[in-house]
């Protein structure tokens, strides 16, 4: 297929040129049955079927094993399961592919018990990386014997010659080698920021901590990523996202620069991924896509244009989430808003005009009341049937806004992980009353809605067993706390699967495609060792992704440039990752 992605506009160019060429990202050749095992289809009219058949990076057939074998033409292959679980190819459907893939090239400084570690750690780490600047996570002095905050001089004996940037687990400080602050031109007579603070020893100079927003003084002298960086980035993402049996995704907020990117990456034929791209809320990107229409379909059903990305609010953890009333443990403050109601509303009228789906941020329950009020607004000046506008985290409700996801027909897309992350101090955010209306899945499944499940990478991790034990759960990987939080609100095995497959793809404006195992979609799956509808709770971070299928083709064997990347396996929400790319104002969060 012949297709342009990226689009033009009258002030200019503003996407990528590139053609995809008759992209071959599907699996052909020989027919294959897959059988022998328990297979979840997520399709009512295939419970449990004995097997089906890829024909052409389809399935063609879900039936019975004597059915399959009567079907699949001559010379047919036989993947034989042994007795493993398939289910439908899990679906992301709210995550920052680049900003995923820039954070699996920072070094991984969690959970580590000195200061010569993080050194060790970031010294090794150099070795092995292209780039000019060492960028890392999640170094945290409490864990060291002192508890005493590091100086940069041992840092910069040991990497006198690259500059060095590493945040503290909390994102609020960063430590800077010598040559970082030689490049930034930080010195004893810089002063500290207004916000900020420069530790300094007792002449005065810097000891290489910044806090808060003198970190800024260090991080505007990091270069934004090359063209290089961002493919390689884009590349990791997408093989750690495979490795953990996700084949489909949303990517919210995407720029014209990784556009540009994502376009490359597909036309080398390595997006091993489906894309929903939600573009990001910039006058001329926007114009230049409504102007030029949806585009669907683009490399062999690897990345589809149709929707664009708002924000209302910020973050309950930073208490910028808008809020009907004041914080519980901030009398007075009631949080921000990044946009007007009016825009939300201009931008969705005029999307439903051109055939998208618009998406906005909120978390508090002022910041859905806006983008409810806007939605409905938009709803009345331009009737459509099938919107599926989303609302994104849709955190925290207050009880009279849970009704009017069913009603407006709006789609949340929630991040279960988010509450197992949340849960220690949201109540006091939020206090006893309206805690109750945070996370609350079952509270709105129950009015007919359905949830759109996904994680926010690299805000949490993109492993699923994470997304599908907190979804039933409502505890976190260590099974805590006994019986769960607000148990109640916990969905069932068979939402949480749907949550992470049909619905998910629903809310992607992908069910026809994908998100099931049904005859006539991409034949998208995945292995499982233990089956995630029947292993007791507690087992499911126990559970293994043996393997992933993208139409039809293993994701087994990993594109080298994928294997020598650092993989890591869970993070926390409370850290500021990317600052390469936060910093230069190419991503939204
Ligand atoms: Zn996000």
């Amino acid at each position: 297929m012949r297709r342009r992605t990226f689009v033009t506009c009258a002030a200019g160019f503003l996407g990528a040129n590139a053609l995809a060429r008759g992209a071959t990202l599907s699996a052909s050749g020989p027919d294959l049955i897959v059988t022998n095992g328990t297979i979840h289809t997520v399709d009512p009219r295939f419970v449990n079927p004995e097997a089906f058949v890829v024909r052409n990076g389809r399935f063609a057939f879900v039936g019975s094993l004597r059915a399959a074998k009567t079907y699949a033409k001559r010379g047919a292959k036989t993947l034989d399961l042994a007795h493993a679980t398939v289910l439908p190819g899990l679906i992301d459907s709210h995550m920052h592919l680049l900003r995923l893939g820039l954070a699996l090239h920072e070094v991984d400084l969690f959970h580590l018990t000195s200061y010569a570690e993080v050194i060790r750690k970031t010294v090794a780490f150099a070795q092995t990386s292209p780039d000019a600047w060492i960028i890392g996570d999640g170094w945290d002095q409490d864990l060291w014997p002192n508890q005493a905050f590091p100086t940069h001089e041992a840092l910069s004996a040991a990497l006198p010659n690259r500059p060095v940037s590493l945040n503290r687990v909390d994102g609020h400080a960063l430590l800077a080698n010598a040559k970082a602050m030689e490049l930034a031109q930080v010195t004893q007579n810089t002063p500290d920021p207004a916000g900020g603070r420069i530790i300094r020893d007792a002449s005065g100079n810097p000891t290489g901590v910044f806090v808060d927003n003198a970190r800024a003084l260090i991080t505007q002298a990091i270069p934004p990523p090359t063209d290089d960086q961002i493919r390689r980035a884009t590349i990791a993402a997408i093989g750690e996202c495979n490795r953990w049996g996700i084949t489909a995704i949303g990517d919210p907020g995407v720029s014209y620069q990784t556009a540009q990117a994502y376009d490359k990456v597909a036309d080398q034929n390595k997006f091993t991924l489906r894309n929903h791209v939600m573009i990001a809320d910039n006058a001329d990107l926007i114009a230049a896509h409504f102007a030029h229409g949806p585009i669907v379909g683009a490399y062999d059903g690897r990345i589809q244009i149709r929707a664009v990305k708002l924000y209302v609010d910020g973050a309950l953890g930073s208490r910028g989430a808008a809020l009907l009333e004041p914080y519980s443990d901030d009398p007075g403050n009631t949080g921000l808003l990044r946009t007007t109601q009016a825009h939300i509303e201009d931008v969705a009228t005029r999307a439903l005009r051109a055939g998208f789906q618009t998406a906005v941020h909120a978390i508090g329950d002022r910041g859905n009341r806006i983008a409810l009020d806007a939605y409905q607004a938009a709803l009345a000046a331009v009737p459509t049937r099938d919107h599926r506008f989303r609302i994104e985290h849709a955190q925290v409700l207050s009880p009279q806004d849970i009704p009017r996801f069913a009603q407006l027909g709006v789609l949340p897309a929630m991040q279960t992980t988010h509450q197992i992350s949340d849960m220690d101090w949201a109540a006091a955010r939020l206090g006893p009353q309206r805690v109750r209306g945070a996370y609350a899945w079952r509270s709105l499944l129950d009015t007919g809605v359905t949830i759109a499940n996904g994680t926010d990478a690299p805000v949490e991790a993109v492993n699923p067993l994470r997304t599908f034990h907190a979804a039933i759960s409502r505890q976190n990987e260590e099974n805590r706390p006994p019986g769960g939080w607000y148990p109640n609100q916990a969905m069932t095995r068979d939402e949480a699967l749907k949550s992470m497959t049909i619905w998910a793809a629903r809310a992607n404006f992908m069910e026809r495609e994908i998100g099931s195992i049904s005859p006539g979609k991409y034949a998208d799956f995945v292995v499982m060792d233990r089956d995630w509808l029947k292993v007791p709770a507690e087992v499911v971070m126990g559970t293994h992704v043996l393997s992933a299928h993208s139409g039809g083709m293993s994701l087994e064997r990993a594109d080298p440039e994928v294997a020598a990347t650092t993989l890591r396996g869970q993070r926390s929400r409370n850290y500021a990752c990317c600052t390469l790319m936060a910093n230069q104002g190419l991503i939204e969060e």
